[in-house]
């Protein structure tokens, strides 16, 4: 059983070095009689995600109350896809497809499944699991359509907007009416978000003399709704940008996360003379309204008014580079690693 197994804690931005591979010969392809809910899976794709990244730091970390960081030398576990091939647990038997958190490996025991779901819909690529009908997916649609309760003919911006949140946030929110520009670090993704994901229009942020200005080029009348999953900089150009009564999704900061000391935010003020609202969420709040999404996004799918860009890196041993990449955008759309096929 190949494994992708903690080396060192990570400090600052995570590495590959941080990560080794290991075989374990030993494992056994049954469940243990000791176990009374136990199953065992083989995994087929793995998420990754950048929250995985405060796991791996030894400091302690803000998001501790709702995961446990990694131990040095145990496996990496996170959200994927994968088969039941025995189980002594109730609701799974042998076959069952499933996504949910697992490990970072070939096969994995997993002693209390509670955080395992059953996959009803096998007419999609199971892959989409780990993005569009999975945590990422339920993200995008909680953080617009609870946090931000967009409106028909609204301005929308969206950064990150090519990656695994971003991407959907924005195809909601075209499909609600509203006029949607994302930003992104590349000019393929920006080709991508114009021509392939039904954006009215898009950016490279790296490429951009000052923010404040694409924003005021690409917003002339404002912005009433910022799905933010950057933060540093861009935040503060968005804030100089809002309209009135604007409203803000806190989703993410990546660029914030790797950074020993944050960067400052200067345009505060802008909150409180704009009259803002800024909300941060996780996704765990809206655990409640997955089969409302699903209600929503599989006619989508299935009607192909929703696309969804994957980048899929072949084989476990590739990937801590594909968990690393995402700290440098070098992903273009969801970064998927490919296990085994199905
Ligand atoms: P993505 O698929 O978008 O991958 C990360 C992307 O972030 C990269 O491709 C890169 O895109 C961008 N990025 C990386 N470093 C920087 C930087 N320094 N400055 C600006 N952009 C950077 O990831 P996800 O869609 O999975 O996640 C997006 C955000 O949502 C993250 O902040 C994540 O933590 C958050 N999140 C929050 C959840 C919640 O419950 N609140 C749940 C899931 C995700 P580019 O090339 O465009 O720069």
């Amino acid at each position: 059983n190949k494994q992708v197994v903690l080396k060192n804690y990570a400090t600052g931005f995570v590495k590959d070095s941080d990560f080794i591979i290991k075989t374990d010969s030993t494992m056994s392809l049954k469940v243990p009689e000791s176990s009374s809910k136990g199953v065992l899976v083989k995994n087929f794709y793995l998420s990754c995600d950048p929250y995985l990244s405060f796991l791996l730091q030894k400091s302690d970390s803000s998001l501790e109350a709702q995961f446990s960081r990694f131990s040095l030398g145990s496996t990496i576990n996170g959200f994927g896809v994968a088969k039941v091939v025995d189980s002594r647990h109730p609701k799974f038997e042998k076959g069952d497809l499933v996504w949910g958190i697992t490990g970072w490996e070939e096969y994995s025991l997993i002693a209390e499944p509670d955080s395992l779901f059953k996959i009803e819909h096998t007419d999609v690529p199971l892959s989409h699991y780990t993005g569009l009908l999975g945590m990422p997916g339920l993200t995008a649609y909680g953080g617009l359509f609870e946090v931000c309760n967009p409106k028909k003919g609204e301005k929308v911006f969206v950064s990150a907007a090519s990656g695994a949140v971003g991407q959907l946030v924005g195809q909601f929110a075209k499909l609600t009416g509203c006029h949607v520009v994302g930003s992104a670090g590349s000019r393929e993704k920006v080709d991508l978000l114009k021509n392939k994901l039904g954006f009215d229009d898009a950016f490279n942020y790296k490429e951009e003399q000052g923010l404040d200005a694409a924003l005021k080029r690409y917003f002339p009348e404002g912005i009433d709704i910022y799905f933010e999953n950057v933060g540093g900089k861009m935040l503060d150009a968005v804030l100089l940008n809002m309209r009135m009564h604007g409203r803000i999704a806190v989703c993410g900061l990546i660029s914030q996360y790797n950074l020993e000391k944050p960067e400052g935010l200067y345009n505060v003020a802008s909150i409180l003379f704009k009259r803002l609202r800024v909300e941060g969420f996780a996704v765990f709040d809206y655990l409640h309204l997955y089969p409302k999404f699903l209600d929503l996004v599989l006619p989508q799918i299935r009607a192909k008014k929703i696309t969804y860009v994957e980048d899929i890196a072949e084989g476990l041993e590739n990937g801590p580079a594909a968990l690393v990449g995402l700290f440098s955008g070098r992903n273009v759309g969801k970064q998927v690693v490919l296990v085994a096929r199905e």
